[in-house]
């Protein structure tokens, strides 16, 4: 099977040519471009592409592949709002994902935010760089005591409520579908109210959908402790990044740690990094010393990208054998 990736980087191309090792019969051909009818003709002569969530598997894309012959998609990713499903489904293209490839990751990148902000790590660094070893406005707390809200305890919320009790925290969890194994770590389920108006720490693990959309926003906010840490590593849109800057602000919000942003795209693809330069909510929320943004990197681990790889070759396989 001869397999066209798209938006395929180095530090993929290494992982997806070890895991590809085990396959003999596959030939993988590597773009550094991502899929859309501008690229679509590299895909010509191919039995299968593997995409990422940037590729654009529109109807119009999907309609020439078919006609090309491709025989599947593989997506290395998770999520598939770039893939028109009905269309494929329509004709008989089979779409694979990668539904589970590493929620730790993505946990302990929140929690990565959560020490950075509160112990300023990121401010001290640059201070000790230029040989200044004051120590005014870097004091911490202590995480021990404090209560953490978790919105969300699916894969990548449960191994965050795992991370946080260890540190002695009190955990709060608000889901609309409880995992009772969390009860045995010592972990409460409340409701939103209870959440806003007794954590001092809020994290963020649901998926953006109507119920979700701004979440945190003017009136969400309004419930919370002064001083409240917000930590987004899910979906951008979940904060509404303009009143989120206006409760950074009237310190209502008293630490912003996001891995995605409401133009996601615009940070996390690196052809439109010239957009997200112009968005000025964004300069601006970067401006504040007490938030600390990160480029959709939460998945981004050597365990992450090795599963990736492997799930994708396993579903080339079965794309393979129809
Ligand atoms: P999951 O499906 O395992 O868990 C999501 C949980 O959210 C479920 O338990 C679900 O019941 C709950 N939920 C749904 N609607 C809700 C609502 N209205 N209020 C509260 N809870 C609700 O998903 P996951 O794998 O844990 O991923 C969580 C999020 O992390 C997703 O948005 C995903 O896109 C994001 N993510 C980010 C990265 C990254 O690199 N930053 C990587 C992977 C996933």
């Amino acid at each position: 099977m001869k397999v066209a990736v798209f938006s395929c980087k180095p530090y993929d191309r290494r992982t997806l040519q070890q895991a590809a090792e085990a396959y003999p019969d596959a030939q993988l051909h590597f773009f550094e471009s991502r899929l859309s009818m501008e690229t679509i003709s590299l895909a010509e002569g191919f039995d299968a592409v593997s995409c990422f969530v940037n590729d654009d598997v529109n109807r119009e894309v999907l309609n020439r592949l078919h006609n090309m012959g491709i025989k599947g998609i593989a997506l290395r990713c998770a999520g598939f709002n770039n893939v028109d499903l009905y269309f494929a489904k329509a004709n008989n293209i089979p779409v694979y994902h990668v539904p589970d490839y590493s929620p730790t990751s993505v946990a302990e990148h929140a929690v990565a935010l959560i020490m950075a902000l509160n112990r300023k790590t990121h401010r001290a660094y640059h201070r000790v760089k230029e040989g200044n070893f004051a120590l005014e406005g870097l004091m911490g707390f202590n995480l021990e005591g404090k209560t953490v809200g978790c919105i969300g305890t699916g894969r990548i919320g449960k191994a965050f409520c795992r991370i946080m009790s260890g540190f002695g925290c009190h955990v709060l969890c608000y889901d609309i579908t409880p995992d009772e194994d969390l009860l045995d770590l010592g972990c409460e389920y409340v409701d939103l109210e209870t959440i806003y108006q007794s954590s001092d720490i809020i994290s963020l693990h649901c998926p953006l959908n109507a119920s979700t959309h701004h979440l945190i926003n003017k009136t969400s906010l309004a419930k919370m402790k002064q001083g409240v840490m917000i930590i987004n590593t899910s979906r951008g849109a979940l904060v509404n990044a303009q009143e989120a800057i206006d409760g950074l602000y009237s310190g209502k919000i008293g630490y912003l740690g996001l891995d995605v942003y409401e133009q996601e795209g615009a940070i996390f693809f690196e052809d439109m990094s010239d957009h997200i330069i112009q968005d000025s909510v964004f300069q601006l929320m970067l401006s504040f010393p007490n938030v600390i943004v990160t480029g959709h990197q939460g998945y981004f681990t050597d365990i992450a990208l090795k599963h990736i790889a492997d799930t994708t070759m396993e579903n080339l396989r079965a794309i393979a054998s129809g």
